[in-house]
């Protein structure tokens, strides 16, 4: 569990951090997100190899050069920025940095870090070569930024004690280590920021046959035996997302037990999607809730997205972070400078008869 560390800045402050050794996160939005899942199934379900983390191919074909260098010169890893929707494996792959180059991992989150002296006492307690994972980079403060760029590029660090006239600026020697940041906005990473990352990687949404792979893993770790059919079933059914496709395998694993099911059928896999208000393609109450919204109330866009959020009754970063990606993704949806648009795509998928100048191919 996280340990509870008091580092000693100066002789006169004390900044409680919490040090999490083990992969406890901020967790980002997501549609099937429950407060009590267990995080220790999570981790069970974590690849924690390269070999085992299934696709992102290109991403993994540069970290395993890179790794594979900065392991022969006995160097930490270059800094490296994970970008992408929630769920489709940054943190994992923080941690199979670490793995790979035989070092521990630091977790904590843009948000988290409040003063100077919290991003200092994470530095200060950091071990030569250690990976320190910051979830929501994007997230963090000006002031705290500003302090990170000289760890990030010497590691030092120069924080000011005290305030007023009494107040003295302290340089600080770091052990070299790796900063792993993850954001699902890569466009609010201040251009300072961004720069100092060696390495940057924008993670995809996951191919049918990825998915397909990761529900079989996830089924047999998770015990859960999966007919093929069913499996590809949870597979087109999960947002093309490895967070929402292990949340389905355990929903549907609870829907085989209470049925008596000794092999997980398409039927039972049916019955659990419908349950979640979930269709075969992965689109459940809210995405079609946006996509009818757009095309009832609007005519089929453009709408901005304060409005789709007011009408939705969600708030405006999990619109554009958690359900925009997938339906852009998709081609349900087109983002225009003026707002959000449904194609023609959508007005299929929703039934809807195509507005003129969409059948005359205007739009
Ligand atoms: P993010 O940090 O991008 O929100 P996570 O790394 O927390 O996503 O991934 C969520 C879950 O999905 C992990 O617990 C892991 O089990 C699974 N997962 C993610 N990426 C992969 C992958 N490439 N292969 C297998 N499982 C994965």
């Amino acid at each position: 569990m996280g340990e509870r560390l008091y580092t000693r800045i100066a002789s006169d402050t004390l900044i409680p951090v919490t040090m999490t050794r083990t992969r406890r996160k901020v967790r980002p939005l997501d549609p099937l997100v429950t407060s009590d899942e267990p995080e220790a199934i999570e981790q069970t379900l974590r690849p924690s190899t390269l070999a085992d983390y299934v696709g992102q191919e290109k991403i993994k074909e540069h970290l395993t050069v890179h790794v594979g260098a900065a392991r022969r010169r006995s160097e930490p890893l270059g800094h490296t920025l994970l970008h992408g929707p929630p769920g489709l494996g940054k943190t994992t792959l923080a941690h199979i940095i670490a793995h790979e180059m035989g070092a521990q991992v630091r977790v904590t989150s843009g948000p988290a870090i409040e003063k100077p002296g919290d991003l200092a006492s994470l530095l200060t307690n950091l071990q030569q070569g250690d990976v320190l994972f910051i979830d929501e980079i994007h997230r963090l403060r000006p002031v705290i930024e500003e302090v990170l760029y000289g760890a990030m590029e010497d590691f030092l660090l120069d924080i000011m004690i005290g305030k007023g006239p009494t107040a003295r600026s302290v340089r600080l020697t770091i052990k070299p280590f790796t900063l792993v940041g993850a954001t699902t906005k890569a466009g609010a990473v201040s251009a300072p920021l961004r720069d100092r990352f060696l390495h940057q990687f924008k993670l995809g949404f996951y191919e049918l046959p990825e998915m397909e792979k990761i529900v079989e893993r996830s089924g047999h770790i998770l015990g859960v035996p999966l007919a093929s059919s069913a499996a590809r079933l949870i597979a087109a059914a999960a947002r093309a997302t490895p967070r929402i496709s292990n949340r389905l395998v355990r929903a549907v694993r609870d829907f085989a037990e209470v049925r008596g099911e000794a092999t997980v059928t398409d039927a039972c896999v049916l019955a659990t999607l419908l349950s979640l208000d979930i269709d075969a393609t992965g689109l459940d109450a809210t995405d079609r809730k946006l996509l009818s919204t757009i095309i009832d109330g609007f005519g089929g866009g453009p709408v901005g997205v304060s409005t789709l959020a007011a009408m939705l009754a969600e708030e405006e970063e999990t619109i554009e972070d958690v359900y925009e990606p997938f339906l852009l993704q998709q081609g349900f949806l087109q983002r225009t400078a003026k707002g959000r648009c449904a194609t023609k795509k959508a007005y299929e998928k929703m039934g809807r008869t195509l507005p003129e100048q969409m059948q005359a191919g205007l739009l």
